[in-house]
């Protein structure tokens, strides 16, 4: 890794350098009752738009690249044969600018499932390839937000350039050969004794700022234990099946496909759109039978799936601590609460 340093009226110049394509970054689109700022990513035109204090948006950069709905191949008629037409939706390259660590890591997870093993996604990884991330230091973690207590709050790998905000400049982390080319186009410089220092200030103030946690030490095997816990029944109660949490969730990449046939039989298309572990059918198979039926048996797959399947097969969790799910759920059904309560077989609310 190469450090840098420049002073902050070189953003601009970056943006610009990098606005030659389609750039994304957090935009404030409102704010909410209590007068804060609601952020989330969308193209950018205008380097006044870009909202680079954010504490996180409700919506991850997910649906860039692993959108709700795509269409994966058309299918038509020519003669006595047929032609099928593949579109990766992989048109050009996308910047996106201001990204956190735990959006990072979650990507770097995705591309764990998606981009690897004997069956990678194509749609996933055509436009995975084609991305250029400048990474950015959150600065003061929402209360709800427990990224560090999943390992989280900071990221090696999966960007091409990260920023840590000095007050007056910016700590600039290389990584790839193309951010080293950006960045010799700006006026930046090697950082000194006081930059190092400044920068290790700023990590140990974010760190002190983290309230919520969530205790990983033996998760998988305490889970493994607690499978027929009375708490997973309690959570089923609360639990609305909206499939809310999956939606907002920067790591749930479960999805449908469906075929449809146009009605002159001349044509059809191929789709797939996310799903949600939590909806009723989720678990319905041909026939009918529902193999997950229950709400509290949906919730607690979840679970599994994030802090126990996943961290089998990869020797990590699935979840990022974002605490998305959390903000976003209606029956107030947050991460830090379940894992908790797993432990001590107690709801507390
Ligand atoms: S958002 Fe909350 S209520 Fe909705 S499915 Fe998820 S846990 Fe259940
Ligand atoms: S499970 Fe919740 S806290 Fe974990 S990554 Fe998904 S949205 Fe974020």
């Amino acid at each position: 890794m190469i450090f840098k340093v420049f002073a902050k009226t070189e953003l601009e110049r970056l943006f610009e350098l990098l606005s030659v394509n389609p750039l994304v970054g957090p935009l404030q689109r409102d704010t909410d009752t209590s007068g804060n700022p609601l952020v989330g990513f969308d193209y950018l035109y205008d380097f006044e738009d870009l909202f680079l204090d954010y504490p996180t948006t409700h919506y991850s950069l997910k649906n860039y690249f692993l959108p709700y709905t795509e269409q994966m191949c058309t299918f038509q008629l020519a003669g006595t044969s047929w032609n099928k037409h593949v579109d990766l939706h992989d048109y050009q390259k996308q910047v996106f600018f201001g990204v956190h660590a735990c959006d990072i890591n979650a990507l770097n997870k995705l591309d764990k499932v998606l981009g690897t093993g004997p069956y990678p996604d194509p749609y996933y990884l055509a436009k995975r390839r084609n991305m250029f991330i400048v990474g950015f230091n959150c600065k003061t973690p929402l209360p709800t937000c427990f990224c560090r207590s999943m390992g989280a709050d900071t990221v090696l790998h999966g960007f091409e350039m990260f920023l840590t905000d000095l007050e007056d400049r910016y700590f600039a982390e290389i990584r790839t050969s193309k951010a080293f080319n950006l960045i010799q186009q700006i006026k930046a410089r090697d950082p000194d004794e006081v930059d190092h220092h400044e920068y290790l200030d700023f990590v140990s103030r974010k760190n002190r700022s983290f309230t919520a946690q969530v205790d990983t030490t033996d998760l998988t095997k305490i889970l493994d234990m607690e499978f027929q816990s009375e708490v997973w029944n309690g959570w089923g109660e609360k639990c609305l099946a909206c499939g809310t949490c999956a939606n907002v969730c920067p790591t749930c990449y479960c999805y449908g496909v469906e075929e449809n046939v146009d009605l002159n039989l001349q044509g059809a298309d191929k789709s797939r759109r996310l799903y949600s572990c939590n909806l009723i059918d989720f678990a319905t198979v041909a026939g009918g039978h529902n193999f997950r039926k229950e709400r509290h048996v949906r919730l607690k797959y979840r679970y599994y799936h994030k802090h126990r399947g996943f961290v089998e097969a990869f020797e990590e969790s699935l979840c990022v601590g974002c605490g998305r799910c959390g903000r976003a759920c209606l029956a107030e059904i947050t991460v830090p609460e379940v894992i908790d309560s797993v432990r001590s077989g107690v709801i507390e609310k």
